[in-house]
């Protein structure tokens, strides 16, 4: 037996059920009829206004694309249905005493807006139309239909561009001294015709096609190519449609919204797309059809208009819409024509919405009672939920940026958000613009701690190198600032104060005014308008949020290094710190000038006195986080970054260093800088990222592990006398081998002891490691014997395990590992075949089978040891819901991440959990 290739949408899902020998659900129905297909078949079975149609499948179109041909029996099984239709209208294709007209439309799975084509009216040759002309008692609109016809046939099916058409219009219409097509007279419309069909015949040296059998298999031909054309294909490459799905193809009985003011067509849906407001929104066009909607030749009427226009009309349109959301459960972009005052449905589908309205949309319909708060969850995609909590272009200033060839450059999207401001090349100026009163965007090749300052004084932050996890990124995250990273696009010139785009060569100078995208990467030239958002007013999202969490069984947790950082995450739901950098508490200048006289202090006397001297300002921070997390864990990692990061950068110093020797030889600066010189130079290290940091420093550096140590239990002892509910949690960074833990547990439990001694004071405290080191997975079960939790740091575990570093790579090479290597071979479209070595930037989202192999390995081994060992991440990927999403499949107790990535978590992990509960 051969393959069922069409269906009739009457009765479609009885025969799907048949074929697949079970009922399918929508989705299913959806992938082999596509979405048109499938609406269609919803309506006609819901007794729904509908013109009868059929639907050939999605596997039809596969089975194409493979050999070039129709599939065996496809052809027949479409004529047995046209016979079908023409029973159900009484109507006959290509009969001139009663004809039958169709459209030939496309319809993919997932909905591919305008990307694909459409054929109306075929059907129609100089005998048809003439019947048309005395059945509509209007002979206008059956020259109108056949002009439509061939336009679209020679352009679509044909591949003679529709252009040289519009073109004769356009001449008649201003020969006529006219504005809108149905102002042409009779007259023009038949020339228009004979002119088309002379034109069709000297392009291709044979008459237009009169049969409607060949017109239809050219057009079904023809929306099945549409799919691998270029706009479908780059519409697919950009939402990640899969390429192999196809296409169905819909014939359906036509009607005309152009026989006079009693017809029209009409585009709707059923609530506000873009605020999510429960009302119909959409236009409505008088004698017309639906390509003049796009074509916006005419402007249409609002669809309330259509309430006085046509009330009837209106009235049953609001009860079908009505009707088909609450069969869908979700809100539908609904196409409809009319014609001579009567109402037909064309097509319904779930409809595209802004991420404000996605979110009310789901949670209003929760509370109407048609979905559940699991369904409300599932709607929002958890980036979606990002976008509502950061400051964003004015979407319309912003396009006609591009357009007006403002847009300068593309980086890494390391920090969303939107900033615009002047550009200031370096902190200190940054502070001073800023200290003007002017918004600042600063500008680095790439950031230090030296540079936190200036970046916490500006409005964003823009650097030629580093990652998603460099300095920039992860400082501009924990701040809400957006960043644009690792734009290698542009060349900074720190001596000049200006950058250059490396293609236009366009110069942007200090003081000039840039906007930066940090979600998208984008940087443009001038000012574009910000639009602020506030988490508060969101109630919307807020609520949404609440039922995540009653549905998540992960925690959420927040990387947080100050207490006001800290009091923000909680307002967005965070449950306690996954990981304090301490390290960061040292921006204070104050506390910076301690830093480095502990780093260049030659005496163990010296060091301890600048010790003591960075202690109050860690205690005075650990106690505003204590405070902001009352009754929540505060996971303190001990200090870890490279010691020189603290220090003045070397090619800076060899610079001042020549300077002075040649203007001031003998001067005490000239001393000082020597002296600073020759300890970053002992300091220097050809691989600082896998050098003496992390636990290594605080075993090598005497003195630090201790201070930070009291500092902290100070804190807690001091906070908890105050009455407020302290958890606290000791972590230690980078360790790769047992004993660098064991020491470290030593030298923090004696000073922990200590201190509570002296305070008077008893705290509970759990002390743990950070997995950041591929031998620390690996012997976890060694490591858990010291450490009562384990929390990933993924940044350095993905680093380590690839063998990428993450400050360099993404600038290098690691985009193009992502985005694809020229292969040199080209397609048959003549363009280059890319392969990517890597499907995402791992930086961003876990590498599950290579990172996160050895998580796994760590977690089994680690509970092995220690049943009741807590285990949570706090690298970057804590924030990203496919990493949220592996972290609750392998049993991990809480992700955590920057504040403003708390609420995508919560949603995420919750997503996580109803994904995996079946
Ligand atoms: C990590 O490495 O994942 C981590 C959280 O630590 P940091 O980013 O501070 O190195
Ligand atoms: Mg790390």
């Amino acid at each position: 037996m051969t393959k069922k290739w069409v269906y009739l949408a009457r009765n479609a899902k009885e025969e799907l059920t048949k074929t697949l020998g079970h009922e399918p659900d929508l989705l299913e129905r959806k992938v082999i009829l596509g979405g048109k297909g499938a609406g269609l078949a919803e309506m006609t079975s819901a007794g729904l206004p509908v013109p009868p149609s059929f639907t050939i499948t999605t596997e039809a179109c596969v089975e194409y694309m493979r050999t070039g041909e129709f599939p065996e029996g496809m052809w027949e099984q479409t004529l047995e249905a046209l016979k079908e239709i023409e029973r159900e209208t009484g109507k006959e294709f290509g009969n001139p005493a009663n004809p039958l007209l169709i459209s030939v439309r496309s319809g993919a799975r997932e909905s591919m807006p305008g990307m694909m084509d459409t054929v109306l009216n075929l059907g129609l040759n100089d005998e048809t139309r003439e019947s048309l002309a005395r059945l509509a008692d209007n002979e206008w609109f059956s020259y109108d239909a056949y002009r439509r016809f061939i336009t679209m046939f020679s352009d679509i099916v044909m591949g003679y561009s529709r252009e040289h058409f519009e073109r004769k219009l356009r001449e008649l219409k201003e020969k006529q001294g006219v504005k809108t097509d149905p102002e042409v007279s009779l007259e023009g419309m038949k020339e228009l015709v004979a002119e088309y069909k002379r034109m069709y015949k000297d392009h291709f040296g044979e008459d237009f096609p009169t049969d409607p059998l060949k017109q239809l298999r050219l057009s079904i031909k023809a929306v099945f190519d549409s799919w691998n054309g270029e706009r479908a294909v780059a519409y697919r490459e950009f939402n990640n449609i899969p390429h192999d799905w196809g296409t169905g193809v819909n014939a359906c009985t036509m009607v005309f919204g152009n026989i006079g003011d009693k017809s029209g067509t009409g585009v709707a849906f059923t609530r506000d797309p873009a605020t999510g407001e429960n009302r119909l929104y959409g236009e409505y066009l008088e004698n017309a059809q639906g390509e003049d909607v796009v074509a916006g030749i005419r402007t249409p009427m609002k669809i309330a208009q259509l309430q006085s226009v046509m009330p009837d009309i209106y009235e049953q349109f609001s009860e079908v819409a009505q009707q088909l959301e609450r069969h869908f459960h979700d809100m539908q972009d609904l196409e409809f024509t009319v014609e001579q005052g009567k109402l037909w449905m064309l097509q319904t589908r779930t409809g595209k919405r802004t991420a404000a309205a996605t979110v009310k949309i789901a949670v209003d319909m929760v509370h109407e009672g048609r979905i559940t708060k699991e369904e409300a969850v599932m709607r929002v995609d958890p980036e979606q939920a990002d976008q509502l909590l950061h400051p964003f272009f004015d979407p319309e200033a912003k396009l006609s940026a591009t357009e007006r060839g403002d847009l300068l450059a593309k980086g890494l999207n390391a920090s969303p958000g939107a900033g615009t401001g002047v550009a200031a090349f370096d902190a200190k100026r940054a502070k001073e613009l800023s200290a003007e009163g002017k918004s600042v965007i600063l500008v680095r090749p790439e950031t230090a701690p030296d540079d936190v300052p200036g970046m916490l004084a500006s409005k964003g932050v823009l650097t030629q190198h580093g990652g998603m996890t460099s300095h920039a990124a992860v400082v501009a995250r924990g701040s809400n600032l957006p960043c644009v990273a690792g734009c290698e696009d542009i060349r900074v010139d720190l001596e000049r104060r200006q950058f250059t785009v490396t293609d236009t060569g366009r110069v942007v100078r200090e003081g000039d005014i840039i906007s930066i995208d940090g979600g998208t990467g984008e940087v443009f030239w001038g000012e574009i308008p910000t639009l602020e958002v506030e988490y508060e007013k969101q109630r919307g999202l807020v609520e949404l949020l609440s039922w995540a969490d009653e549905i998540r069984t992960l925690g959420v947790r927040t990387n947080a290094d100050l207490p006001k950082d800290a009091r923000r995450a909680r307002q967005f739901g965070a449950e306690g710190i996954g990981l304090c950098r301490t390290e960061h508490m040292f921006f204070d200048p104050r506390a910076r000038d301690a830093v480095v006289r502990m780093i260049l202090a030659e005496t163990d006397k010296e060091r301890q006195s600048a010790l003591a001297e960075m202690l109050p300002f860690q205690e005075q921070d650990f106690e505003g986080v204590f405070e902001a997390m009352d009754g929540l864990p505060v996971i303190m990692r001990l200090i870890d970054p490279p010691m020189h990061e603290f220090l003045p950068a070397r090619e800076e110093l060899i610079d001042e260093v020549a300077r002075l020797r040649c203007t001031a030889p003998d001067s005490p600066e000239l001393a000082e800088k020597e002296y600073m010189l020759q300890v970053v130079n002992s300091l220097w290290e050809v691989n600082p990222m896998m050098g003496l940091r992390g636990c290594r420093a605080g075993i090598m550096y005497r003195g630090l592990t201790e201070m930070q140590t009291r500092a902290y239990f100070q804190a807690a002892c001091r906070c908890a006398e105050r009455g407020i509910q302290v958890i606290p949690e000791v972590m230690i960074p980078l360790v790769g081998h047992v004993n660098e833990l064991k020491l470290e547990r030593e030298k923090l439990e004696a000073v922990a002891k200590q201190v509570m001694e002296e305070e008077g004071v008893e705290v509970e405290y759990m002390f743990g490691t950070m997995i950041e080191v591929p031998r620390a997975a690996l012997t976890a079960g060694e490591i858990a014997q010291y450490a009562d939790f384990f929390s990933f740091g993924t940044n350095d575990l993905t680093q380590m395990t690839f063998g990428y570093s993450r400050d360099d790579a993404e600038g290098k090479f690691l985009m193009a590992y992502v985005d694809g290597i020229d292969t040199g071979e080209v397609d048959a479209e003549g363009n280059p075949v890319l392969f990517s070595i890597l499907d995402a930037n791992p930086f961003q989202t876990l590498d599950q089978t290579g990172v996160g192999r050895l998580v796994e390995i760590c977690v089994e081994e680690g509970k092995a040891a220690k049943p009741d060992l807590e285990i949570g991440i706090c690298g970057e990927h804590g924030g990203d819901p496919d990493s949220v999403d592996f972290c609750h499949r392998v049993g991990l107790d809480y992700v955590s991440c920057s504040p403003f990535r708390v609420p995508v978590a919560r949603l995420a992990a919750a997503r996580a959990a109803i994904r995996h509960a079946k």
